[in-house]
């Protein structure tokens, strides 16, 4: 394990390396996941929400 690596950014959600694509996240699930949790913050939902599911890569 070297952790002499800076220039890595790490996704602030899950901790894996980030994709370009995605920054600065790693994938648009962890995307996703930040914007929800910004949107939870801020409008406070009754109730179980739709659950996303299990797609990996969806873009959008
Ligand atoms: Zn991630």
């Amino acid at each position: 394990m070297t952790t002499s690596t800076p220039l890595v950014r790490r996704c602030p959600i899950c901790g894996k390396p980030r994709v370009e694509q995605h920054a600065p996240f790693c994938s648009s699930r962890c995307r996703d996941r930040d914007l929800m949790r910004w949107l939870d913050e801020g409008y406070a939902i009754p109730g179980p929400s739709t659950l996303g599911g299990e797609d990996d890569d969806r873009e959008n």
